[in-house]
């Protein structure tokens, strides 16, 4: 069974179990739990290749970290080099990106772990960018998804606007990629790591291209408001 296959069986199950549950952490403005354990060798540059937006697009983005000591945070340090885009392949009505935020506080049966979450609404973020996440199946590969990707889930519960869900993941895309200081070429697909079709829906549809057309356009009108910015600070300072 695929780690993935086995991530949306699991949340499935926990789903089940448990009505109702909110999930842990979720608040903009509670303790970061992360920060709270921050093991003592880890230097005081630590947190700085950690984006926290606060938004992407118009959509909200929440930090909420799973806890250290978990097997789904690895705690390993790293050189950001891709994005890898995910969907969940879970079509149930809860499936949406809180209740795998949830999933991925609260259950620790297995190691999967990736960066962001995004539905039609809202973004998790779920572990802090400059850490490894296993999410792209292809172990410690050097130069490889897992060791180098900020890995990314597209939601696809049938309750959930894929669309918007697309477009909020080109934004979020395109802000992480001025920020690390990558390029479009830098986004890759989980498929690109492994023989998986993942994300399956953007793949079948034939719509991959599209994607990135829509990450190229927010990118460059990002960059282009960049140097609206530095143009306007620097009038100012005349
Ligand atoms: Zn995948």
């Amino acid at each position: 069974m695929c780690s993935f296959m086995a991530a949306a069986i699991a949340l499935t199950i926990f789903l089940l179990l448990t009505p109702g549950k909110k999930p842990q952490g979720t608040d903009n403005t509670a303790a970061d739990p992360a920060v709270q354990a921050e093991p003592e060798t880890f230097t005081s540059d630590y947190w700085v290749n950690n984006a926290e937006f606060t938004s992407a697009g118009d959509v909200p983005v929440i930090h909420s970290y799973v806890p250290w000591g978990s097997p789904r945070r690895p705690g390993e340090v790293r050189e950001i080099r891709y994005l890898t885009i995910h969907e969940t392949d879970n079509r149930s009505s809860g499936a949406d990106s809180e209740a795998h935020n949830s999933l991925l506080l609260n259950d620790t049966t297995n190691s999967t772990g990736w960066h962001y979450t995004v539905d039609d609404h809202v973004i998790y973020h779920n572990l802090p960018d400059n850490e490894i996440g296993w999410n792209a199946g292809d172990n410690r590969t050097k130069h490889g998804g897992n060791i180098n990707g900020i890995g990314i889930e597209m939601c696809v519960n049938l309750t959930n606007d894929y669309e918007q869900t697309v477009r909020n993941t080109a934004a979020l895309a395109a802000k992480l990629l001025v920020t690390y200081d990558l390029g479009v070429e830098d986004v890759r697909l989980h498929q690109d790591f492994m023989d998986k079709v993942c994300p399956h829906r953007l793949i079948s549809e034939g719509r991959v291209e599209q994607f990135y057309q829509m990450i190229r356009d927010d990118y460059t009108e990002l960059l282009r408001q960049q140097v609206k910015d530095t143009i306007k600070r620097g009038t100012q300072h005349e």
